[in-house]
């Protein structure tokens, strides 16, 4: 198929999709509102999976995961897009080493930076400057949300990988409801008890919204000492996977607290990339394995 037939293909008008929930509008929805959940709608019809990374806070690791979770695929041979709508703690540009640069407009619609084969849209990008709080009312932060999942020339993929806003409020909200039609969503924890608690709520919230979850990672789980090569449970290990048992679903696999993650973050290195005989890179592989359902 061309480019052009593929495009025509996932058109709403030329669409022979009787089914899906873009062809009519819902009861409540004003015109402007269906256009946009068209738009929207269209725009996601060309990328096959989509995956939300939730987190019940901020601090567990959420775009740490999100970041290696894209490279892992796209080092797996999968065409990546990575969104990150944190709007608090857009921290995917540094950690991609993309500080500072622009996505330029294309017709009104925002071109991804390209990293590889990787496309990345943050809305650290369009923060004047690094430091800078995102102060703004609740409508405005929901708006800039809906933008990004929009206007965002994404092309075709076969996952996009979403670094959504932590927590169960109106942001994390917002976005599953963008995006009715994701695959599901990556929930990240640390082995702490507290930790765990608030990802119970993220698990609650899912179901109430109706979006399947993909699977629980726990993260900073043990620290394997690259002197000795033994592994110790500095924040205990194994609760994100024993609260996931009990709330029946599935668990996805740990990840290692590994300095080197933590410094590849802070000077934008793709750890998974430049770390790739890692534990904490192999941990990666193997969530991307249970993800994908590919070996
Ligand atoms: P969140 O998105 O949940 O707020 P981040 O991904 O920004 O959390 O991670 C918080 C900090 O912890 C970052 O400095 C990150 O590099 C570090 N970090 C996250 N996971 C690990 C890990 N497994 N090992 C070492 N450092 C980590």
């Amino acid at each position: 198929m061309t480019d052009e037939a593929a495009q025509d293909a996932n058109n709403c008008d030329s669409c022979s999709k009787e089914d899906c929930a873009a062809k009519s509008r819902l009861h409540h929805e004003s015109d402007q509102e269906f256009k946009d959940r068209q738009a929207l709608m269209e725009r996601m019809c060309h990328i096959k999976h989509k995956i939300l990374v939730l987190s019940g806070k901020g601090g567990v690791g959420k775009s740490t995961v999100s970041v290696n979770l894209a490279v892992s695929l796209a080092l797996s041979g999968k065409c990546v897009g990575l969104l990150d709508v944190d709007i608090h703690g857009p921290s995917v540009p540094k950690m991609l080493g993309l500080e500072g640069e622009l996505v330029t407009n294309n017709e009104g619609l925002i071109v991804p930076v390209e990293l590889g084969d990787m496309k990345v849209v943050s809305i650290g990008f369009f923060l004047r400057n690094a430091d800078d709080a995102v102060i703004w009312r609740g409508p405005m932060k929901i708006g800039v949300i809906k933008q990004f999942l929009k206007d965002v020339e994404w092309g075709e993929l076969d996952y996009l990988v979403v670094d959504s806003p932590p927590g169960t409020g109106d942001e994390p909200l917002s976005v599953c409801q963008y995006l009715p039609d994701a695959d599901g969503a990556v929930i990240v924890t640390t082995p702490q008890d507290v930790s765990v608690a608030d990802v119970r709520k993220s698990i609650n919230f899912c179901k109430q919204m109706h979006m399947p979850i993909i699977g629980v990672v726990e993260n900073m789980s043990g620290f394997i000492c690259p002197g000795c090569g033994e592994r110790h449970d500095i924040f205990k290990s194994g609760g994100g996977e024993r609260m996931a048992n009990d709330m029946g679903v599935p668990f996805l696999g740990s990840i290692p607290i590994d300095p080197d993650m933590g410094r590849a973050g802070d000077d934008g290195i793709a750890y998974t990339k430049a770390f790739a005989d890692s534990a904490g890179a192999q941990a990666f592989k193997d969530i991307v394995a249970a993800i994908t359902g590919e070996e």
